[in-house]
């Protein structure tokens, strides 16, 4: 383990990213605490996504250094030059870290179970029956335990992305970052969703949340970020930001969600 992830389980440090030649990220520093749980608010195009993309590696970046949990993402560093690991290596990081997007994406042909199921049987993480009870387990904690038989299709959009949920906790993973994980609900659904997400703070989960729901950022946040144009413009403690914004962008984008 590296000393430079100290007592961070994340720690992002000048990360730039570009697509072509459009800069989208542009000098990100961010760190997490075990247990934290960060929100990142900002307009469409900001760079929220790209940034949670770059945390497992899902999009390379051009410069800077991820840690998760003292392990530097996608590269292996030596004599200070960075060579990239195998797809096999990034992999394994990537299971440590759950993802948690605005589209479900369940498998439409599995049940809520085995959707739970699959990556752990996939790779072999212990008996087919030992994975069964804790997918039940997890099911039950997120509040699905009477769905566990139905099929995507036949649940509602809320009860299909806590099945999202239960899917990603089930390879134990170190983070959870989600991203605009309610955006796709019909309002009266939003909340059964960001309960069982404020349930899994409560439990020491680190997180980072891409949301435009201000209640949760305040209520469950323990940091607050704005982005604009691929620079974090103001970070905080969420009420402080929120009740005395300083940046003319994060005032403007508050009084339009507020
Ligand atoms: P946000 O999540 O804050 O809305 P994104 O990270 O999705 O922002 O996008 C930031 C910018 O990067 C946008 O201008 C978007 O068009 C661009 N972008 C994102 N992904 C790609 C990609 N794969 N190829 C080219 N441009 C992209
Ligand atoms: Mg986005």
């Amino acid at each position: 383990m590296t000393g430079a992830a100290g007592d961070y389980l994340v720690r992002i440090e000048q990360v730039h990213k570009s697509f072509g030649h459009t800069p989208v990220l542009n000098g990100v520093d961010l760190t997490v605490r075990p247990g934290e749980v960060t929100v990142v608010l900002g307009p469409s195009g900001s760079g929220k996504s790209t940034l949670l993309r770059c945390v497992n590696h899902l999009e390379k970046i051009n410069a800077g250094r991820i840690w998760v949990d003292g392990e530097l993402i996608g590269y292996r560093e030596r004599r200070g030059k960075l060579y990239e690991l195998r797809e096999r290596e990034v992999a394994a990081q990537r299971r440590a870290i759950g993802m948690v997007f605005q589209q479900f994406n369940l498998f439409p042909h599995m049940t809520v179970l085995e959707n739970v199921m699959e990556a752990p049987v996939r790779l072999r993480q212990g008996s087919k029956s030992a994975i069964r009870d804790r997918a039940m387990a997890l099911l039950d904690r997120v509040g699905l335990a009477d769905k566990v038989d139905s099929y995507p299709a036949h649940i509602s959009g809320g009860q299909q992305q806590r099945v999202a949920i239960a899917r990603a906790l089930a390879m134990r993973p170190k983070l959870m970052l989600f991203d605009e994980p309610t955006s796709a609900l019909d309002p009266e659904l939003v909340g059964e969703v960001l309960d069982v997400m404020k349930g899994l703070a409560q439990d020491g989960m680190t997180m980072i949340v891409v949301t435009h729901e201000i209640g949760f950022a305040r209520e469950v946040g323990d940091a607050l970020i704005f982005m604009d144009e691929g620079r974090i413009v103001e970070a905080g403690p969420p009420r402080e930001v929120l009740a005395n914004p300083q940046h003319e962008r994060t005032k403007s984008f508050l009084a339009k969600v507020l």
